[in-house]
């Protein structure tokens, strides 16, 4: 400031006022006088240091809040260990017990909730509404056997016998005299010891419809009473139309099985029947 220089300069140079030395030094130097600008100033300056005094008793005292925050967790945990065991477990079952107590009479129905999802029967259970079904019946399936000794096969042959056939429209199986006859596939019976075919002796025919084509199986030299199908009856696949037998021009037991393609073309029975069981 440069007023302060100005009242300061005769106290560093007494050399110049020697005789007024002492009244100098016994006046305490004059201030300048403070104009209204001054005074702002000072206020300003005042305000800012009383700030500035606010600013560090409240750091002083957020500082000694911090510090007891620091001391009292190092007291507690001086303290804790000092509880007995016993004290400890009587903390915890207090704690473990106030929630059962203080449960509202509201809450039940959450826990009968709980009881009947616990009641539903383990996944493992479901194992037993496992239904293994039967296998569907076959379609189709040989009338005696799978394997059964052929003794004659289809086409043209040197007659066996007077009667017989030199084009032998079947087969001639012979799984031994009694054997069960089976139908080779559902179907309706449309021809039984008709006359013109009495070479076949006790004998039926029965109607399918097989891949979408119409065929029909025959069956002759069955036992005499053993077969007790008519006209129009309906068949399944598989069940017994008759035995084995030796009626009609037969040299001996056995099964003279014939496919008729369309419901009256003989073919070759043992390639029919491969060709359509797979
Ligand atoms: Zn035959």
């Amino acid at each position: 400031m440069p007023s302060t220089s100005i009242s300061i300069s005769p106290a560093h140079h007494p050399s110049t006022t020697h005789g007024r030395h002492a009244a100098i030094v016994e006046k305490p130097p004059a201030l300048p006088a403070l104009n209204g600008r001054s005074v702002r100033n000072l206020r300003r300056i005042n305000t800012i240091r009383g700030a500035k005094r606010t600013v560090a008793i409240v750091s002083a005292l957020f500082g000694a809040v911090l510090g007891i925050g620091c001391v009292v967790p190092a007291y507690a945990q001086t303290v804790i260990p000092t509880y007995t065991e016993a004290e400890a477990a009587a903390a915890a079952a207090s704690v473990h017990a106030q929630p059962v107590h203080a449960q509202p009479a509201s809450l039940p129905s959450q826990g009968l909730n709980v009881s009947a999802v616990a009641a539903v029967p383990p996944v493992t259970a479901r194992d037993h509404y496992g239904v293994t079904l039967p296998p569907p019946p076959p379609a189709l399936e040989w009338p005696v056997p799978a394997g059964t000794r052929v003794s004659s096969g289809f086409g043209p042959r040197v007659s066996p016998c007077a009667g017989c056939s030199s084009f032998h429209e079947g087969v001639d199986f012979d799984p031994g005299n009694g054997a069960p006859i089976h139908a080779i596939a559902a179907g309706v019976v449309v021809e039984t010891n008709s006359p013109g075919y009495s070479a076949l002796g006790v004998h039926v025919a029965i109607q399918h419809l097989i891949d979408g084509k119409t065929v029909v199986s025959a069956y002759g030299h069955m036992q005499t009473g053993s077969m007790h199908l008519k006209v129009g009856d309906h068949v399944t696949v598989g069940q017994v139309i008759g035995l084995v037998g030796s009626t009609g021009a037969s040299t001996g037991p056995h099964l003279h099985f014939e496919i008729r393609a369309g419901g009256t073309t003989p073919v070759d029975p043992l390639v029919w029947m491969h060709a359509h069981l797979g």
